[in-house]
């Protein structure tokens, strides 16, 4: 068993090779990756400025995330829209989905991230157009109740065999 203190975190300026500026990581449990043992579950805390994000990316495993506070979205890969998330919310990210995270450009994002065991591989950076038109479209889209359900957020049923 171990413990994490609120009072031991510290936050550092995220990797700027993954995450655009204004993003800040607190490693709550770090990988035991190196210390002889299975590198296990990672959680980590990230606050976000406004408009800041992550660049695309998968996680070898399964991943949550846990939003404390503000506005955020996340997109997956063919999506044309992002989704909104706020307080409350988490999203379950599965093992090898391209997705990235961030803030939405009007508020600040604090999210908890907990990650399963294995890697992340990065991909490549989510950029200006692509951010200001996948989070239009989102917030766009739950802005307004009344519009009808996006094409994207449709289910897909299985077809039956005959
Ligand atoms: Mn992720």
């Amino acid at each position: 068993m171990r413990f994490a203190r609120e009072n031991d975190v510290t936050a550092a300026q995220a990797d700027p090779a993954k995450f655009t500026d204004g993003v800040w990581r607190s490693e709550i449990l770090p990988s035991r990756a190196g210390e002889g043992q299975e590198p296990g579950l990672q959680a980590h805390r990230f606050a976000y400025q406004p408009g800041a994000r992550s660049a695309w990316h998968t996680h070898h495993g399964e991943q949550a995330l846990h939003v404390v506070a503000g506005r955020g979205l996340v997109q997956r890969w063919g999506d044309a829209a992002a989704t909104p998330i706020g307080p409350g919310d988490w999203v379950h990210v599965q093992p090898g989905e391209k997705h990235w995270h961030g803030a939405a450009p009007d508020d600040t994002l604090v999210q908890l991230a907990v990650t399963a065991s294995g890697g992340t591989d990065w991909h490549e950076p989510v950029s200006d157009d692509d951010y200001r038109g996948a989070s239009a479209r989102a917030l766009t889209r739950h802005s307004t109740p009344t519009d009808p359900p996006h094409p994207t957020s449709t289910p897909t049923v299985p077809k039956e065999s005959a």
